[in-house]
């Protein structure tokens, strides 16, 4: 499985960039995951949009979903329908929004395969409703934890991934329990906790220097890195 990195800024891009968007792909197939600002013209640089197997969403806030709004004028002028996942308890006004002539917006079922790779997810502690989403293929696992502050279920449903693609958002002395993220130390907690081999930190606020988040992180969880755009993360 390959992981393109397209945008891990939140909850607003840095100049020129993207938040959150990544591109998976297993065995020439393709998937997209999240889809924010500043992702579609990122992602057609790398693959065609309509050749997508499906879009799974963490949520539908809009940094991890705007760019589904331009996407559809692309898709109706290639005629194409594509899959589109999201949290079964999602009620955004967002999702009124996805065009049923290009968009089949589904909720996730407990687990499903697209493009031989096996899909779970899990729900998070976000103010709306955000799911975690677990993707293996070829005895690999890749986590991403969606938007989510600490949460009980995250590190069973993170247990022993191979990469753990962790929401963090602040330092950990700007964290407190009723914000909508993990801190970068919180991120590392969990990959520990969870006993993940290898830790990327996104959802990366612009205010801050990615050393220093990397810092934080690997004073608990060593090696731990915070993505860039174009970062290509192999399983
Ligand atoms: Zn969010």
């Amino acid at each position: 499985m390959k992981v393109h990195v397209l945008g891990c800024h939140g909850p607003y891009p840095m100049a020129g960039g993207a938040t959150s968007g990544y591109l998976i792909s297993q065995s020439g197939r393709h998937i997209l995951m999240d889809c924010g600002s500043g992702v579609m013209g990122r992602l057609l640089s790398l693959t065609d949009p309509a050749s997508l197997s499906a879009i799974l969403l963490s949520h539908l806030h809009f940094d991890h979903a705007a760019d589904l709004l331009v996407m559809s004028y692309y898709l109706q002028q290639k005629g194409v329908k594509l899959p589109v996942f999201v949290p079964p308890e999602d009620e955004s006004p967002l999702r009124q929004l996805l065009s049923p002539a290009v968009f089949q917006v589904q909720p996730y079922p407990e687990e499903m395969e697209i493009a031989s790779i096996r899909i779970t997810t899990c729900p998070v502690r976000h103010p709306v409703p955000c799911r975690a989403i677990r993707l293996e293929a070829e005895g690999k696992a890749l986590v991403f934890t969606g938007d989510t502050n600490t949460c009980d279920a995250l590190v069973p449903f993170a247990q022993d991934a191979d990469v753990l693609l962790a929401d963090a958002a602040f330092l950990d002395r700007e964290w407190k329990e009723q914000l909508p993220h993990l801190s970068a130390l919180k991120a590392a907690q969990a990959a520990r906790d969870a006993r993940a081999k290898r830790l990327y930190l996104t959802h990366l606020p612009v205010t801050h220097d990615r050393k220093t988040m990397e810092a934080e992180a690997a004073a608990v969880f060593p090696d731990a890195k915070a993505v860039s755009p174009g970062d290509v993360i192999l399983l």
